[in-house]
Formats: structure tokens, sequence, C-alpha cells
């Protein structure tokens, strides 16, 4: 197809989410397997039921637009999953595994934002109102996901137990400020807000 309007690019790109959050779906349920925190459990259910209903979104929005949501594979996704594939292979302490988890699961999170953010966007220039909800509703989602993934970061890993045995355990530890319960996350990922 011809990118020779902004209405084809937002098909492909809703094709290329529908392909991500399909391959998504499938993913999630060994995430929740691993995960050793309930709360993290629990998340990634929740998130399960959620991705269900974003496909479900997408459909919709095909459907209305008279397109066919298949046939593209969204490589990025596919890249990211793969990354987390293979942290779940590794052989880890179970708290520095979920840490290792959430930071896989909120690079899904934030290139979902990233291509929500532009769909919802192409569809407010196109005048689509009936899909600026959907996406809408889809982002708001993804992004509380990802707000949820930073918080949980701090409470999963025991910190004393996860450094115990680290040969650089003075170099993790120097300068870290938790008995002030300031904010030194575990991911690293200051999420972004407001998307
Ligand atoms: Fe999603
Ligand atoms: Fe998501």
């Amino acid at each position: 197809m011809a990118l020779d309007s902004l209405h084809k690019l937002y098909v492909e790109q809703l094709q290329d989410l529908y392909s991500a959050e399909n391959q998504i779906l499938a993913a999630l349920p060994k995430m929740a397997t691993k995960a050793k925190h309930a709360e993290l459990r629990s998340g990634f259910e929740l998130h399960q039921r959620q991705t269900q209903e974003q496909v479900r979104r997408l459909e919709q929005i095909f459907q209305r637009l008279g397109e066919k949501p298949g046939g593209v594979t969204c490589e990025g996704m596919k890249g990211l999953l793969k990354e987390g594939e293979k942290t779940m292979k590794e052989k880890a302490d179970s708290d520095v595994l979920d840490a290792a988890l959430i930071a896989d699961a909120q690079r899904v999170e934030h290139y979902e934002i990233a291509g929500y953010g532009c769909v919802r966007t192409y569809a407010r220039m196109l005048g689509y109102q009936q899909d600026i909800d959907l996406l809408q509703q889809t982002l708001d989602e993804e992004g509380q996901t990802d707000k949820k993934l930073t918080a949980l970061a701090e409470q999963v890993v025991n910190v004393d137990a996860a450094f115990a045995s680290g040969s650089d355990r003075e170099v993790n530890r120097g300068g870290a400020s938790r008995s002030t319960g300031t904010s030194r996350t575990t991911s690293g990922a200051d999420a972004p807000s407001g998307i």
C-alpha cells in the first residue's frame, strides 16, 4: 500500500498496533507465571484483560474503516518480547527477576504509548471522533500500567537481599538514599506523564 495519505498511514499504524497487542496477549500469561510478587502477577493478569479489550477496540475501528486488521507483523514488539523471553530464561534471584520483568514490561508500555499517541493524533487530524475516544481509552490504560510498574519496581525488590551477594555491592549501594525513602527506582524508569 502506497503511503500517499494520512489515512493510509493511520491504517498501517493501526495494523502494526494490532499485531503488537496480539503478541502481548500471547506473552503476558507467561510473564504473570514468572512474577514472584503477588501484586506484579495480578498486575500482569489485569493488563492481560485490558489488552483483550484493547484488541477489541482496534477491531471496532477496523470495522468502521472497512479495513482488515491482520497481515502485518510488528517487528519492534517482536524484538521487545524476545528480550523478555531471554529475561525469563535467566538464572536470577526472584526479586531481581521481578525487577527485570518490570523493566521489560515498561519497554513494552512505552512502545505502545508511542504508537497509540501517534494514531490518536492522526485520528484527531482526520476528524475520526469515535476513534479518538477508543484510542484515548487505550492510551490512558497503557499510561496507568506504566506508572503502576514504576511504583511496583520500588516495592518488589528486597534491596538488602538483592545486593547481598553482588560483587559490586559497594558501588551499587553507594549514595543510595533508601533510608530517606526518596525516589530511587529499581527500574530506572521515570515514566513520562501526561501522554
Ligand atoms: Fe496494549
Ligand atoms: Fe500495554
